[in-house]
């Protein structure tokens, strides 16, 4: 998953006119904007919703499908994320991105929860996929690793907690990864 959240804007996209940073007057007390100094636009640089998925392959024994992102420094092995599209919703934007990223096919979808990225500007959408079929990785994914139940291991980010949250509605007391360590 490839993202441009975070990297702010120097122009203007309705008049092209450069961005300045100014202190607007809101709601809830002075805020420093990215705003237009010729048109008025501002870019309220609001974070971005990601769909994530902790991929429970049925036909496997219920291993979880965790992968590398091929984009993606070191050696870390997390959840199928994507972009929603326009005109799709959450749901159907999961299938479509489990579907274009490892080819397998949804039986069913579960709200596990929503949480924060802040590094990254953006809201995590996480779902518990019940999923079967041949895997085949797109090009953005170097490779995956299936993981039964037991022997996964969270990290602290919202994907991890989100896998955290899952494990313990089936009963399993997750356990995590010493990040210092790996
Ligand atoms: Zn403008």
């Amino acid at each position: 998953m490839s993202s441009v959240s975070g990297v702010p804007f120097r122009f203007c996209p309705s008049c092209a006119a450069e961005l300045a940073l100014v202190t607007v007057a809101e709601d809830g007390g002075d805020k420093q904007r990215l705003r237009c100094t010729a048109c008025g636009f501002t870019h309220w640089n609001n974070p971005t919703p990601v769909l994530a998925a902790v991929i429970e392959c049925v036909d496997r024994d219920g291993a979880v499908l965790l992968a590398r992102n091929a984009a993606w420094p070191g050696r870390f092995f997390g959840l199928v994320t994507g972009f929603m599209e326009a005109g799709e919703s959450p749901e159907d934007g999961l299938r479509r991105e489990i579907a274009e990223e490892t080819a397998l096919e949804v039986d069913t979808l579960q709200l596990l929860g929503v949480w924060d990225f802040q590094r990254m500007n953006q809201v995590i959408i996480a779902y518990h996929a019940a999923a079967r079929g041949e895997i085949r990785l797109s090009a953005e994914l170097a490779e995956y690793k299936l993981i039964p139940p037991q022997q996964l291991r969270c990290w602290p980010q919202g994907t991890g907690q989100a896998l955290a949250t899952w494990l313990r509605s089936k009963g399993i007391e997750p356990q995590w990864l010493d990040l210092k360590r790996e």
